[in-house]
């Protein structure tokens, strides 16, 4: 079966490598080992530039398709294998039928967007942590969630509203967790590559997505509500004062293949 090597799970710093049309299909391009991050866990996906022997194509998503579900105890949502299609912008779309199979190409993510979800994305657990902190039962009302560069949500179903005692106990939980600033573990299991998890202290959770290594450079987190209808309420965190910071990013220069372990 074929399987796109998932090159941001043995380095999640890598922006750039080299790499070969596995597949053209009529609006997205796969090859056979990526650096893009799919769309996942409520991460939204990287975006970026496929430079190929007849130009520069961009791709404005990135999505996982196919894959075996993990039949790993606690990892429901975990897959292991499939592919990677990275969606090309329509004003690109015409110039796919220069492209071919087994053409090299070199693909670049947009590393400061990715270090921004990344940001995001860890944000999002102390905040998801701190409101199962504040109210246990949240866990299983929760119905979504949503990391965006500058924000992350986790929506509920819940009878009573969140009101603002709640809001600001959580974002006071969420803000002393992170001022702890404990190295922040992103791994997976020995069974498998794609069982994935992150934890933090005594946090755990199974997660796919990217993170940070410490919760530093968030800053302080603020904690809003929004009522999204009825019985539906939404929990929002922002960080603006967060600090990106690229410059652990680089080029995979060592040809790394994905070793399934
Ligand atoms: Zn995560």
């Amino acid at each position: 079966m074929r399987t796109t090597d998932k090159l941001y799970y043995l380095d999640q710093y890598l922006y750039q490598t080299e790499a070969r049309i596995a597949t053209l299909h009529a609006e997205a391009i796969e090859l056979d080992r990526t650096v893009a991050f799919p769309e996942g866990g409520g991460q939204e996906a990287d975006i970026g530039t496929i430079e190929t022997p007849v130009g520069t194509f961009r791709f404005i998503w990135t999505k996982r398709l196919y894959g075996t579900p993990l039949s790993i105890e606690g990892f429901t949502g975990a897959k292991v294998g499939g592919v990677i299609l990275h969606l090309v912008h329509p004003d690109d779309i015409d110039r796919l039928g220069a492209l071919e199979v087994d053409m090299p190409v070199t693909i670049t993510i947009d590393v400061e967007r990715r270090a921004r979800l990344t940001l995001s994305h860890t944000a999002s657990h102390f905040l998801y942590a701190a409101a199962l902190a504040h109210q246990s039962e949240l866990k299983r009302l929760t119905i979504g969630c949503h990391i965006k560069e500058d924000a992350a949500r986790f929506d509920f179903l819940v009878e009573t509203p969140f009101n603002a005692e709640d809001v600001s106990a959580i974002q006071a939980e969420a803000n002393r967790l992170m001022a702890d600033n404990l190295p922040i573990i992103t791994d997976h299991l020995p069974e498998h590559i794609d069982a994935r998890f992150w934890q933090y202290g005594d946090l755990y959770i199974p997660c796919g997505g990217t993170h940070l290594e410490t919760p530093d450079a968030v800053g302080p987190l603020q904690v809003r509500r929004k009522n999204i209808g009825k019985s539906k309420e939404r929990l929002l965190c922002s960080f603006d004062q967060a600090h990106i910071d690229t410059s652990a990013y680089r080029v995979d220069t060592e040809r790394h293949v994905e070793t399934a372990s």
